[in-house]
């Protein structure tokens, strides 16, 4: 028993009480769930730390717990928001070529892409690998203070609902990947020296990634805001749609829904709707666009270089072959699974699961599900050739005897991962389970009502 002394207040030594009521501690009613992937309804059982939820019927993780959820994500948070400040203000490479040094650091990223006058390439750069990792840091410090504290901070919710639309859009580690390419195909031309901000930007990853896993969305919107009782009548152990209710993309919360086929959500006010309207086409149109841009992406040149007077354009296909004849084979290797078998596969995938969709659950439903999880996972592992392109862009500067530029095939290319991304996005995943009878009558209007 630890003895204090008489003047000091007891609390400071007590922990957060948000860390500990997990929801199951609280909660008299079932707790219940509809899968965002096949749209069955379940009810979460009491789970420990360490332990997760999986649906019954696809084996989609639906909530995992974790012990002290708040202190744990808030001071992976802070110590990764350290670590982003130490690599922004360090340089990141340094490259001797022909006696002339270049020093990249992260921000100056941005201004050489900037003056070779490829601003949108230059945004996506700067966004997926430093703004939106950054905001989505700083909110979860604001989050799990307000938590910590006993009373959430002004716009917990509406920032809570915004962080699940971050998480595709961060990429801190596909630009690790890309820097570790970029540092083995530019160390044959001249000395190269790793700086602190390579390191620190390392150790933010690794904490940048530790954090998200911590993160237990479902105890978050519990302590934010309590939990509803699910809608009269409806029973694990069958679809949603069938039920007339749907499951909140955002908290999870059943909610029932309304004549049109949307929902309003009585926890964190999203409006959904039973099913993503013209899901589909809006897919194919996607794909469609996609492949279109992947024509440019590989007729144009990626990096043009420029030696001793010489200039010699290159394509994704054309450095993928020169990178194997230089015997290169890790670099050469990478950049063909990310620029050419990851778009490509991924697209005819997608493709192929618009065609057979709906076809209901008989046809191996739970495979194709698989696939859609994988083809979504992988999607964002193709900006490694970008950020490639823009990590030996800003290095190789070696005035008029070696330079090399972006090409406009940066741009296409940079579509086709983003256009593919939101192609995968539209596809409702619900439509692989839904029996061809049920497709009609569980599709809502267009619009929200
Ligand atoms: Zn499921
Ligand atoms: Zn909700």
């Amino acid at each position: 028993m630890i003895l204090l002394p008489a003047h000091f207040p007891a609390q400071v030594f007590r922990e957060p009480r948000v860390d500990h009521l997990p929801p199951e501690k609280i909660t008299k009613y079932r707790r219940l769930r509809a899968c965002h992937e096949c749209d069955w309804l379940m009810a979460l059982p009491r789970l420990k730390a360490g332990e997760m939820a999986k649906c019954p019927r696809c084996a989609t993780p639906l909530v995992r717990r974790h012990r002290r959820p708040a202190q744990r994500s808030m001071a992976l948070a802070v110590a990764a928001l350290i670590a982003l400040a130490v690599s922004l203000a360090f340089p990141f490479f340094r490259l001797s070529l022909s006696g002339i040094e270049t020093r990249l650091d992260l921000p100056g990223l941005a201004s050489t892409l900037l003056a070779f006058e490829q601003p949108i390439v230059a945004i996506t750069v700067m966004l997926t690998v430093m703004v939106l990792p950054l905001l989505f840091l700083l909110a979860v410090i604001w989050l799990q203070y307000g938590l910590l504290r006993g009373r959430p901070l002004p716009a917990s919710r509406s920032i809570a609902r915004a962080l699940t639309h971050l998480y595709p859009w961060m990429m801190a580690d596909v630009f690790v990947t890309g820097a570790l390419v970029s540092l083995i195909k530019v160390s044959g031309m001249g000395d190269f020296e790793l700086g602190p901000a390579f390191w620190a930007f390392c150790a933010f990853e690794t904490l940048f990634l530790f954090c998200l896993q911590s993160l237990d969305p479902d105890w978050l919107w519990f302590a934010l805001a309590g939990e509803p009782r699910p809608p009269r009548g409806a029973r694990p152990g069958d679809t949603a749609a069938r039920q007339g209710v749907a499951g909140c993309p955002t908290c999870g919360v059943v909610n029932r829904l309304s004549a049109t086929g949307w929902a309003r959500c009585r926890r964190c006010a999203e409006r959904y709707p039973v099913r993503r309207p013209h899901s589909l086409q809006q897919t194919w149109a996607l794909i469609l666009a996609a492949s279109l841009m992947y024509l440019p992406a590989n007729i144009y040149p990626m990096m043009t270089s420029q030696a001793l007077g010489q200039v010699y354009p290159g394509t994704i296909l054309g450095g993928i072959v020169a990178m194997f004849e230089l015997g290169s084979w890790f670099v050469a290797i990478v950049i063909f699974a990310a620029s050419v078998v990851i778009p490509i596969g991924k697209i005819m995938l997608l493709a192929w699961l618009c065609l057979v969709a709906r076809r209901g659950e008989g046809v191996n439903a739970r495979a194709r599900t698989r696939v859609y999880r994988v083809i979504d996972f992988i999607g964002r592992w193709s900006m490694v050739d970008i950020f490639v392109m823009t990590i030996v862009v800003s290095l190789v500067q070696a005035g008029s005897l070696v330079s090399i530029t972006p090409g406009p095939a940066a741009l296409a290319f940079g579509a086709v991962v983003i256009l593919s991304m939101l192609a995968v996005m539209a596809f409702d995943s619900r439509l692989i389970w839904d029996s061809p009878d049920q497709a009609t009558s569980a599709n809502p209007e267009g619009s929200a009502p």
